[in-house]
């Protein structure tokens, strides 16, 4: 595997971290989370100004990246400055699923996607799933030409802010099979559709929606009856390959932090970071983050793999970066005292952010059960 960036991701990587560090100030952002919309949509805009939307799709759907190291440079930059746009939901995975599944009509929504004028949400946790992707108890029924959506769907993120919401439903089979479940492009001022939203903890918004004889076109239908699950599965492992690398952007923002944090704070007349004990406990940060840096490599190289390989090195990539995130997180904050639980200092959210990620496609003890499964 080769660990060194093409030219055309370092130049990505640069600009986009010197737009972060010059524009998303941790007072920016601040004031981004006290908004009632959970976003910027000028930083959405100039995102999309400088291609960034655009990296997260291949070529053919009218990117130029979409590959798993694009989404981890792009990501781990995110990460790096506790960016709280949705670029998960709108790209990765709305904008992915219809990339993949859309008829050529549905695809002019990706263009809409990458130049930053569409949101999208992808409405597919419910109440019972947790972490299990094919557990799918919203239920489509067609006649004729017109299908009928009802159900429940839990922590929709980004569903105010869409246009459509990418939304999945079981069209025959139990409610665990993998089988049955297919995608459907719903407007997010459906008849029926009804949302509760609220404001996420480490930043943006998420829903509670609810589908109640929400009726649609057959052409609402994303790709064949039934068939969205390999799909789901492929965008849930993209999205697993962006939080493992934005954890790995907002774990080294966390340890800088703590490394300067140790070099200026006196106590007992010399810099604290001078006392060997809080050293060690450093050092141990650094070696841990260095091992999350070849997991995030390993997991975006395996990105395309024949889906058991990668959701093997996936999964082994998302628990190992899960547990350093934590450790990170939590000696961030001890190392800094009092200082780090302030909102106006940046490692207050940024632990926030590391936190957070774990818990969605998958928490550390979920993807240390898939990777012994997988391995069985
Ligand atoms: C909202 C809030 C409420 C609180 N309420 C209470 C309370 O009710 N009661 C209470 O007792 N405390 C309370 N605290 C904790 C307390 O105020 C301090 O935050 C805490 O004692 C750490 O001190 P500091 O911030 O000065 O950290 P610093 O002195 O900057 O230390 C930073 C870290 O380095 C370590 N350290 C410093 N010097 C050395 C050294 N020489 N060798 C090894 N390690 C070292 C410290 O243990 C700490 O982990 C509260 C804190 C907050 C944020």
């Amino acid at each position: 595997m080769n660990f060194e960036l093409t030219l055309e991701r370092q130049m990505m990587q640069d600009s986009l971290r010197r737009f972060l560090s010059d524009r998303y100030t941790t007072q920016m952002r601040n004031g981004i989370l006290d908004s009632d919309a959970g976003f910027s949509a000028d930083i959405w805009a100039q995102l999309a100004d400088l291609g960034i939307l655009g990296a997260l799709f291949a070529e053919e759907q009218g990117g130029y990246g979409g590959a798993g190291f694009d989404i981890a440079v792009v990501f781990e930059e995110l990460g790096r400055a506790g960016v709280v746009e949705p670029l998960l939901d709108s790209a990765i995975l709305g904008g992915g699923l219809i990339s993949a599944l859309g008829s050529a009509d549905q695809q002019k929504l990706v263009e809409q996607v990458i130049e930053g004028s569409l949101h999208l949400a992808f409405a597919h946790g419910e109440p019972a799933s947790r972490y299990d992707l094919q557990h799918v108890e919203t239920t489509a029924s067609q006649q004729g030409d017109a299908v009928t959506l009802n159900g429940c769907k839990a922590v929709v993120v980004n569903a105010e802010a869409a246009g459509y919401l990418i939304t999945s439903a079981r069209e025959f089979g139990a409610p665990r099979d993998e089988a049955g479940i297919s995608l459907f492009l719903v407007p997010k001022d459906a008849p029926g559709l009804s949302m509760r939203g609220y404001p996420l903890l480490a930043g943006g918004r998420a829903a509670e929606v609810a589908l109640d004889k929400v009726t649609l076109p057959v052409t609402a239908r994303l790709g064949g009856a039934g068939a969205g699950y390999p799909v789901i599965a492929e965008r849930a492992a993209a999205a697993s390959v962006a939080l493992a690398a934005e954890t790995l952007g907002a774990m080294e923002t966390a340890t800088a932090l703590t490394r300067d944090y140790l070099q200026t704070r006196q106590q007992f007349g010399r810099p604290i970071g001078s006392f060997q004990a809080l050293q060690h406990r450093m050092a141990d940060l650094l070696i841990e983050l260095t091992q999350a840096r070849s997991a995030v490599i390993n997991a975006a190289g395996h990105l395309s793999a024949a889906p058991r390989l990668r959701d093997l090195h996936i999964s082994a990539a998302r628990n190992l970066v899960a547990r350093v995130g934590r450790l990170v997180a939590e000696e961030s904050i001890q190392l800094h005292g009092g200082i780090a639980m302030t909102q106006d200092y940046a490692l207050a959210h940024i632990a926030k952010r590391i936190v957070m990620a774990e818990h969605r496609f998958g928490d550390a003890d979920y993807h240390l059960e898939t990777f012994i499964d997988l391995t069985a």
